[in-house]
């Protein structure tokens, strides 16, 4: 803590991401990266990129991803926006589209950054719990509100919740914005973006870090109604001009549009997955059932801090969160078929023990 920091830097509470080793021989299984490596076809467009334009601005509004964005959804580029990965778009809709006098409605259990947001926009929250089953139960959102913000399928958990539940919500709640956060969407869920032509306080975030593996660009959009990507806009026109590059630019667009790479990688996440819950099973854990590229279990009588300090100590990196109701869980990312076995392998041996 220094003198010098402002009054609002002082009680931050910053988000903490998940370990990236600098040493290449672990098994990575803790920030739900896509094993497969982004589209061949995207690498080739950075890689001609690579050239004497670079010593030139990007096109601030990187219109070439919006459209590839709205053609992949049947929507209008005007209706979407573009950021510096998902995690920018959600802080400036945070800012642009949550109230600041009344509260965020947000699940106990999702995405850590969500109230790390609310505490440096000073926008209150009421966390709702989860079911006991660990589900998101849309019929509690049902009270006086400044934005609601949830992710489906929900992080850590997995946990899916169907189309119409959230039409429901949005029939009834039509006085605040109704963000969803479809981060893990491509791995078996369906998108929201179809209720988008229905209800104008809705806004789908999607990023290209998962499904699309590309972390590494920092690419991530929203769609909503021309008036909630004008919000956004505004925002980011007072922030930074230029989130994207123009390396992050063209390989965006031509990502979005290898549809048939997506649909390849995903399917062998989701088998992969498949296996990875038979095998855990087998060995005695519990599983939610999940719709991402990770899965969230227990193993009863087990330690998960403990557990996941054993991987860790093998090669192998899951991610534990110490905090209440989810303590004794591990979230183990879906790896390549290799890396799933070579887990179960170690995990067998350790429960052996
Ligand atoms: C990974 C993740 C994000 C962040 O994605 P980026 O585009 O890499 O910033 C957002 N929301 C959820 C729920 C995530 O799991």
């Amino acid at each position: 803590m220094s003198k010098y920091w402002s009054p609002i830097v002082k009680k931050l509470d910053p988000y903490v991401p998940g370990e990236q080793p600098r040493v290449g021989n672990l098994i990575k299984l803790n920030t739900n990266e896509n094993p497969y490596g982004p589209s061949p076809r995207s690498l080739r467009e950075m890689a001609r990129q690579v050239n004497d334009s670079l010593r030139l601005y990007p096109d601030p509004n990187s219109d070439m991803v919006k459209d590839a964005v709205a053609e992949y959804f049947a929507i209008k580029p005007e209706q979407v926006f573009v950021g510096n990965g998902s995690d920018e778009v959600l802080a400036h809709a945070f800012l642009a589209l949550f109230r600041q006098d009344k509260p965020l409605l947000v699940p106990d259990i999702s995405y850590s950054f969500y109230p790390v947001y609310c505490n440096l926009y000073e926008i209150e929250s009421v966390q709702i719990p989860l079911r006991e089953n660990f589900e998101i139960d849309l019929l509690d959102y049902r009270q006086d509100n400044g934005g609601i913000l949830f992710a489906n399928p929900n992080a850590p958990t997995g946990r899916y919740l169907a189309l119409e539940k959230i039409e429901e919500l949005l029939k009834f709640n039509t006085d605040s914005v109704v963000a969803v956060d479809e981060a893990y969407i491509d791995f078996g869920g369906e998108s929201a973006v179809s209720l988008l032509g229905k209800y104008d306080n809705l806004l789908v975030i999607q990023t290209l870090s998962k499904s699309r593996c590309l972390a590494g660009l920092r690419v991530g959009f929203a769609m909503g109604h021309e008036e909630l990507i004008e919000g956004l806009d505004r925002v980011k026109n007072s922030f930074n001009s230029y989130p994207l590059d123009r390396l992050a630019t063209v390989g965006a667009a031509s990502a979005i549009r290898d549809r048939e790479y997506l649909e390849t990688t995903t399917k062998r996440v989701i088998a992969s997955r498949t296996r990875l819950v038979e095998q855990l099973g087998e060995l005695g854990f519990e599983i939610l059932p999940s719709r991402a590229n990770f899965v969230f279990a227990r193993y009863p009588g087990r330690d998960a801090a403990q557990l996941s300090m054993m991987l860790r100590q093998r090669k192998i990196l899951v991610r534990h969160f110490r905090q209440p109701r989810i303590e004794q869980f591990l979230r183990i990312s879906v790896g390549t078929e290799e890396e799933c076995e070579e887990l179960i392998r170690t995990l067998s041996e350790i429960l052996e023990e």
